[in-house]
């Protein structure tokens, strides 16, 4: 699996990171989000599906 975040339209809501914070993160002064890694490992990514669902703008894109 490969993760992408599309920047324009990450608005920093952080449902992301509520769902897979091996995988995603926002710091304090961050407004958007970060990924930890592109290619989670296999046990996390039914955490990084439901993360890519949860996002209210659609900026996670999940490939592979
Ligand atoms: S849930 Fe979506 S909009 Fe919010 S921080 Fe994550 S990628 Fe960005």
């Amino acid at each position: 699996m490969k993760v992408e975040v599309d920047y324009r339209l990450c608005e920093g809501h952080e449902q992301c990171v509520m769902q897979a914070p091996e995988v995603f993160q926002i710091g304090e002064s961050d407004e958007q989000v970060r990924l930890v890694t592109d290619t989670p490992a296999e046990e996390q990514w039914d955490d990084v599906e439901l993360a890519s669902r949860m996002c209210p703008r659609g900026a996670i894109t999940l490939e592979g």
